[in-house]
């Protein structure tokens, strides 16, 4: 139930449409006016088409896997707890093993290391990327995987629907040219529609594959560097601090190897189950591994 409450953004609303939306479009493109008058007599049509709808199938699994999972959500305690005497009860936890755990003000709750609070979600989201509208829902700990797959078959399907377009204008240009130019007129309706979806869905490709991209390098980025966007915000402001009041050594930060946090995140299976939108094997047995971060406040 905890992982529907995040559908009450209405930006999420309309970002989910608008990505159903553009998948069906560009499908429908790519069917209806560049493969079946492109290639309508060759196996291409068929190879082009079934690839093509292969990769939007994957899209829409991903997209739906990063949508409907939770993403890391911190229980809420059953009892409402006495945060009055936190100082015992933060030192207590330290002994039994809890270090860098929090306190959420907003959930009333104790909330363990880089659980960050969502406030579209309202609940803190364990190891918590960002709230992204185009999944209705955070990236975090648990759903981040899926998400970095959508972004990499959104990015494919871009790229490969500009192939298809361009090649299909291409032909479609050439083709004109060699067959008769006498009765130019009587097809300019149909050939106007045509042109306007080329354009529409080059723009789309273009716009959606340029933004994923970006998106996809820098979660690439917050994997391999082992810290998440408001890590990294926190972290250079620590580093402003330091260096404006005097010259002491920063905290260590964990130094994992790249393929140990790459392997966090898409599970311990081999790299081609990384591309499938599969539930990966938990990083351990009984729980997450949380890396040693510092403390730090609400
Ligand atoms: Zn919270
Ligand atoms: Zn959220």
């Amino acid at each position: 139930m905890a992982a529907f409450r995040c559908r009450r953004d209405p930006c999420g609303f309309v970002c989910l449409i608008l990505t159903y939306f553009s998948v069906f479009y560009a499908d429908y493109v790519v069917i209806q006016y560049v493969l079946l008058p492109a290639y309508s007599d060759s196996v291409w049509s068929t190879l082009h088409g079934s690839v093509f709808n292969l990769i939007l199938l994957l899209l829409l699994a991903c997209h739906a896997k990063a949508v409907f999972s939770d993403p890391g959500m911190v229980p809420l305690p059953d009892t409402a707890i006495d945060f009055s005497d936190l100082r015992s009860q933060s030192s207590r936890m330290s002994e039994r093993g809890c270090e860098g755990w929090t306190v959420c003000s907003r959930c009333e709750t104790y909330r363990p290391p880089r659980a960050h609070h969502c406030r579209v979600c309202q609940r803190c989201i364990r190891r918590m990327d960002h709230h992204c509208p185009w999944i209705n829902n955070c990236v975090g700990e648990l759903n981040q995987k899926f998400f970095i797959q959508f972004l990499f078959y959104t990015g494919i399907a871009s790229l490969y629907s500009m192939v298809l377009v361009v090649s299909a204008w291409v032909w479609r240009i050439r083709n004109e040219r060699e067959s008769d130019t006498e009765k130019e007129g009587d097809e300019m309706p149909g050939k106007h529609l045509i042109v306007a979806h080329y354009i529409i869905l080059l723009v789309e490709s273009v716009l959606f594959g340029v933004f994923v991209m970006v998106i996809f390098y820098d979660q690439l980025v917050s994997i391999i560097t082992d810290e998440t966007p408001l890590e990294q915000m926190r972290n250079r402001l620590m580093i402003k601090d330091k260096s404006l009041s005097s010259a002491t050594s920063l905290p260590a930060h964990t130094r994992k190897p790249k393929l140990a946090l790459l392997r966090e995140v898409f599970g311990r299976g081999s790299v081609f189950c990384w591309l499938l939108p599969l539930n990966s094997s938990p990083p351990s047995v009984g729980g997450v591994i949380y890396s040693a971060l510092p403390d730090y406040d609400v």
